[in-house]
């Protein structure tokens, strides 16, 4: 039996981030994972080998749509789908072991295994029981399904499967068109695939500033991909070498079917605490199945913190990270912060999309008077250059402060760009603040800026 200071359970990005920065403000520190490598859903089935699929295939994209008009001519790549798989495995393999560096550099020590809570302050793995001051759960989370679903990971796959499938399919449909359906579509698509996405509701990525959402889905059309919104889906049945689905209108009372290659159900994920134990202790949970957490995120037992997807909150990497770094500031006596009001999100696809703050419905909802700033990419010489002229930046300001209340950006780099606003919002910048900054030349930065120019006398190159 060993005793620590921390058990963190989880070593996904919450879990990870917060063992590190525990050990190096001086506790003495463990991460407990079951898996077989570090870093959790994010790096082995989630944010980067979706990220990798989505270079490798927009690469492709490049060369047959853009090369040629660069003057760059020549024999239009193929797709040798192990070598792509081979590369995204590659880039797991890296990042995983970078966490495996990391915790030896940091001294945090990796306890192999499945972990649970017999009591507060104990952490059983296998037959060994250590003893911790405080334990963070970081457990992260899983697929959810919906009814009628049966998922084999062959023909009808989860993001998990649909991360290594054997093959690329000829047609594939995409159940439920939020981000991780729409980025493993959309690479798909680019391989060839013919990508029909059936969403339930009347448009896509819900909860997304609408305007960018119908940009988005205008763009994702004219890339080849069929949408089928107002589609509740009664059932999937996996077969031999394909799989149907059987889905209805709203409103309908007429069962339409759909024969694809593959089936990938991306319908959202769920809070992954099977095991640790957590209803014997009392620990408090949501009708969500989340853990319940309240200040400085501790759970209603003494001694337990959560973190991550395992809690209430936006299911993101950065926001599990943020609150990792802020727990171990609070196990070590400090001061730990989230501004959630300013965690961004982003979409992968070409182009990119990306958002902070509120969304120009929220701030309709909430009866707020607002001005709007808007600047196309087309109007951005190197975006021009580039064949990126799709897209526009979107800046909200409060109309009497001009205070920056949200951005939302579709077009090149949007996951890079929405940066600057995050900083500029951190520090309660006005869109003038924004606007009298120099950006350089020649830069996507420079829409930002224009969009911001625009809250005020007008953009430039509009
Ligand atoms: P996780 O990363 O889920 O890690 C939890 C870890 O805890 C797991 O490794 C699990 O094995 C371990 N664990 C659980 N229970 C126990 C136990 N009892 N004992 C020991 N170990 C245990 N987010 C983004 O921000 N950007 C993206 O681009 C992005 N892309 C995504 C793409 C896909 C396909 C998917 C599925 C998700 C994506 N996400 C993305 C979401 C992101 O992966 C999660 O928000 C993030 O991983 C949550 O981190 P976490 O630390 O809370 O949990």
């Amino acid at each position: 039996m060993s005793s620590y200071d921390v058990i963190v359970i989880g070593s996904g990005p919450g879990g990870y981030v917060c063992a590190i920065r525990c050990a190096q403000l001086g506790l003495k520190t463990a991460c407990v994972e079951g898996r077989e490598t570090l870093g959790g859903t994010c790096l082995n089935v989630g944010c980067i080998p979706s990220k990798a699929l989505l270079h490798a295939s927009h690469q492709l994209h490049e060369a047959e749509h853009n090369f040629a008009k660069m003057g760059l001519k020549g024999k239009t790549p193929s797709v040798d789908w192990k070598q792509m798989l081979a590369y995204k495995q590659e880039t797991i393999d890296t990042n995983t072991k970078g966490i495996e560096f990391l915790f030896k550099k940091n001294k945090v020590d990796w306890i192999k295994g499945w972990a649970s809570i017999p009591g507060a302050g104990k952490v059983q793995v296998g037959d060994e029981v250590h003893e911790a001051k405080h334990i963070v759960i970081a457990s992260g989370s899983q697929v959810s399904t919906i009814p009628g679903v049966t998922v084999d990971e062959k023909t009808v796959v989860t993001s998990t499967g649909a991360l290594e499938l054997p093959k690329v399919p000829k047609t594939m449909a995409v159940i439920g068109a939020g981000v991780i359906g729409l980025e493993l579509g959309s690479v798909y698509a680019r391989l060839g695939a013919e990508v029909t996405v059936l969403e339930y509701l009347d448009g896509i990525t819900p909860g997304m500033d609408l305007e960018l959402a119908r940009a988005f889905q205008k763009t994702l059309t004219k890339q080849g991909l069929k949408f089928v919104l107002g589609a509740a889906v009664q059932k999937v049945a996996p077969g031999k070498s394909n799989a149907t689905v059987t889905w209805r209108a709203k409103g309908s009372d007429k069962d339409e079917t759909l024969k694809t290659d593959v089936v990938l159900v991306a319908t959202g994920r769920k809070p992954f605490t099977d095991g640790l134990g957590l209803e014997a202790l009392g620990v408090e949970m949501t009708e969500r199945g989340q853990i319940r957490t309240g200040a400085e995120w501790q759970t209603n037992v003494k001694g337990i913190h959560a973190i991550g997807d395992a809690i209430e909150g936006p299911m993101l990497a950065h926001k599990a990270e943020d609150e990792g770094m802020a727990v171990a500031e609070v196990l070590a006596g400090k001061h730990g912060h989230v501004n959630y009001g300013v965690i961004p999100a982003v979409v992968y696809t070409h182009p990119e999309l990306s958002s902070v703050g509120e969304t120009e419905e929220q701030l309709k909802a909430a009866g707020r008077d607002y001005k709007v700033g808007k600047f196309s990419f087309m109007g951005n010489g190197r975006a021009k250059a580039n064949f990126a002229g799709d897209g526009f930046v979107k800046i909200l300001a409060d109309k009497e402060s001009d205070r920056i209340l949200g951005a939302h950006i579709i077009g090149p780099m949007a996951g890079d760009l929405i940066h600057e606003i995050c900083v500029a919002m951190e520090f309660g910048a006005s869109a003038q603040d924004l606007a009298m900054t120099c950006h350089a030349h020649p830069t996507y930065s420079e829409a930002v800026r224009e969009a911001a120019l625009a809250c005020g006398d007008g953009a430039i190159h509009a």
